[in-house]
């Protein structure tokens, strides 16, 4: 028994191993395949006539002459699944069809309007009954980025304030209600995920680092971690919960209980109120001008004022910058040299607050550690947790990159 098992397991593995290869070539012969995984030729063509049969991949012509027989030259079908991506972790609910490549084909968003339990709960069906209604390719599955602490395990969503969700079985759920495989994890991690699968020139970069760190910073703060080439979640969750590390002693009170956490100085909100302090504090800085009540400062003007050049605007974001650099200075003790991107709304703030990051992680961290890490922005925009939710299902599901483990 033990022994068919070990079979069964190795087939599985040749086979992600296989497809996983032709993804990552984009066009690649058998023979090619065969030299690359080190199986043996037969193995590669079996393997290849399984997927073949399933419609993944496909045959699409010959690679230029070398002398002898042209080899024929494999490719995945990119439309022959079609993913169902979502990010619960907004303001409303959004979801995609997404092709192997990471394309959107289409897209729903369906606000909240303040539903929460069982009425938020309801709009996630909705949201998939609309994808399904609309998809003209087979189904791979579900992937979810989903807001607070996640069980991927287990397919459970321990708690989700903002939906007033506890311990919501959602992978279950779901699974019951479509018959489909249903993956989920935090969105900050599927947004690693996806920027790892998906992101510009990644297989390049894949090939250069297979560890990845992004920090996404919106209405939370998390971080997503890839090593090795896979999601890495915790035991049994909660791997990036950077948001309620401490970065500020006597710090501000935060949601957790704790107090000085990250997510109170570099969130959305916190961002807007240092702004309104900065602008109580400098009556003749920009901030000030923009919004002579503070009070009624927002995002948006502490982009505009940021932009102009305004020394309170830039001060703002020198101290956030200086808090993520504190909290990447402790990923990098952990992890050691690493990529680590930012994602969210930052972006606006661009290499300036790069500098602040990183010169914040140089007093924090080995220099050494900090001269092999760099520290930019992911390449995929606001789709970024979608599409790491597809990434997710089609990680889980298709095994892909099982060479990276
Ligand atoms: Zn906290």
């Amino acid at each position: 028994m033990a022994k068919k098992a070990t079979h069964e397991q190795t087939r599985i593995h040749n086979t992600q191993l296989v497809f996983s290869t032709i993804y990552e070539r984009e066009e690649i012969s058998r023979a090619e395949i065969a030299r690359i995984t080190r199986l043996t030729r037969p193995t590669v063509s079996d393997v290849v006539a399984e997927l073949m049969d399933e419609g993944l991949i496909g045959e699409v012509g010959h690679a230029p002459s070398t002398g002898g027989k042209r080899a024929i030259l494999l490719r995945v079908n990119v439309n022959s699944r079609c993913l169902i991506g979502l990010d619960l972790a907004r303001e409303d609910f959004r979801g995609a069809l997404i092709d192997l490549r990471g394309d959107i084909q289409h897209r729903v968003n369906l606000p909240l309007e303040g539903r929460d339990g069982n009425a938020a709960l309801e709009l996630v069906y909705t949201l998939v009954d609309t994808l399904r209604a609309a998809a003209h390719h087979p189904l791979l599955g579900i992937g979810i980025g989903a807001p607070g602490l996640v069980d991927a395990v287990n397919g459970v969503i321990h708690q989700a304030v903002n939906l007033n969700w506890r311990d919501v079985h959602l992978r279950d759920l779901l699974q019951a209600r479509y018959s489909l495989p249903v993956y989920m994890a935090n969105d900050c991690q599927v947004a690693a995920l996806g920027e790892y699968t998906f992101g510009q020139n990644n297989a390049q970069q894949r090939q250069q680092a297979k560890d990845l760190v992004v920090i996404h910073a919106g209405k939370g703060v998390g971080a997503g971690i890839v090593l090795g080439g896979q999601l890495f979640h915790g035991n049994p969750l909660g791997a990036g919960e950077i948001g309620h590390v401490a970065v500020v002693e006597n710090g501000e009170r935060c949601r957790c209980g704790n107090a000085g956490c990250l997510e109170t100085v570099a969130n959305s909100r916190a961002i807007i109120r240092q702004a309104q302090a900065m602008a109580y504090r400098i009556p003749q800085s920009l901030l000030n001008q923009l919004a002579p009540n503070p009070e009624t400062l927002t995002f948006e003007m502490q982009c505009q004022a940021f932009d102009a050049g305004d020394e309170a605007a830039r001060q703002v974001i020198r101290d956030v910058g200086g808090y993520i650099g504190k909290a990447a200075a402790n990923l990098v003790g952990v992890l050691g040299g690493c990529r680590i991107l930012i994602a969210g709304r930052l972006l606006h703030f661009g290499q300036f607050l790069l500098d602040a990051i990183y010169e914040e992680m140089r007093n924090h961290s080995l220099a050494a550690l900090v001269n092999v890490s760099e520290v930019d922005f992911v390449s995929l925009g606001s789709d970024i947790v979608m599409l790491g939710a597809a990434a997710l299902l089609m990680h889980d599901e298709l095994g892909l990159f099982p060479f990276s483990r």
